[in-house]
């Protein structure tokens, strides 16, 4: 079976890569993980060796039989359908009772990389861990920190939902067919995040992502734009960001700060 690029199909080929991938994941024997686009099975072979019980989703439904046919294990369930169109809340909560801890993992297929990262992040109180294969240069953006030149608004949303970590650079000859770029694993922390300290998560997103609508500007004419009925030099003193500092020099907690400070009025 030809490989289809629309699906983002490039497999891993490499044994010892595999292991080493799945080693990172958190395992107390009573561990579901979920899986998304396990392609022809190559991690998946190895999970159902090592976890309580796997749950695969998969879109193409011409690797149904292959997987069936390889993955004959009875911890093993295959779903076959697009995983942006699952309900992510429904499918976890019906395992939140019956798992002590779900974990995800996926060698992703990367035109839906940023919707598989923030259907996580949105769920991500079902979920204690992450192991993600993205292009490495989104990789490095997910795990920078402050001060990094890699460091944006993704960093700091992914910073927030979790503790994110660059594990190691995966080379494109590892997969068939290879693809153009390099990649990376990335492992997410959810269960160390700063979700507590915001009353609307989905409301501060909204004000990290316009606050840096203009990246080149700096934060003060940024703030002018976005809160426009706020004094922005005043609220930028009174929670002690520099106003001539540029949105990517400035901390998740800075932001957490500026949003409750902003509600507050
Ligand atoms: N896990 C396999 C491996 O590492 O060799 C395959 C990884 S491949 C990069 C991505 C997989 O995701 C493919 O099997 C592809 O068919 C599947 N996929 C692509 N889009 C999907 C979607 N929307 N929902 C579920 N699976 C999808």
């Amino acid at each position: 079976m030809q490989a289809k690029k629309f699906y983002g199909q490039n497999f891993i080929t490499d044994k010892n890569l595999i292991l080493k991938i799945i080693s990172l994941l958190q395992n107390d024997g009573e561990t579901l993980v979920i899986e998304i686009g396990p392609g022809r099975g190559a991690l998946t072979g190895e999970l159902v060796k090592q976890f309580k019980k796997v749950v695969a989703i998969e879109i193409d439904k011409d690797l149904e039989e292959i997987l069936k046919a390889k993955i004959t294990a009875d911890n093993f369930e295959l779903i076959i359908a697009d995983v942006l169109e699952i309900d992510w809340s429904e499918l976890l909560q019906k395992y939140h009772g019956q798992f002590k801890n779900i974990v995800l993992i996926s060698n992703t297929p990367y035109y839906i990389t940023s919707e598989i990262l923030f259907k996580a992040f949105r769920n991500s109180e079902y979920l204690q861990q992450a192991i993600l294969m993205f292009q490495k240069e989104v990789a490095e953006r997910v795990c920078a920190e402050l001060g990094n030149s890699k460091y944006n608004n993704l960093s700091i949303v992914s910073n927030f939902y979790a503790k994110p970590k660059y594990e190691f650079t995966v080379k494109k000859n590892m997969f068939n067919p290879v693809p153009a770029v390099d990649s990376a694993i990335i492992s997410l922390d959810f269960t160390n995040n700063h979700k507590s300290e915001i009353d609307d998560t989905e409301a501060f997103i909204a004000l990290v992502r316009k606050l840096f609508n203009n990246r080149r500007k700096t934060i003060l004419n940024n703030v002018k734009s976005t809160l426009p009925d706020h004094d922005a030099a005043q609220l930028l003193n009174e929670v002690g960001i520099v106003s001539t500092l540029r949105p990517e020099n400035i901390s998740l907690e800075e932001y957490i700060n500026l949003y409750n400070c902003v509600i507050k009025k």
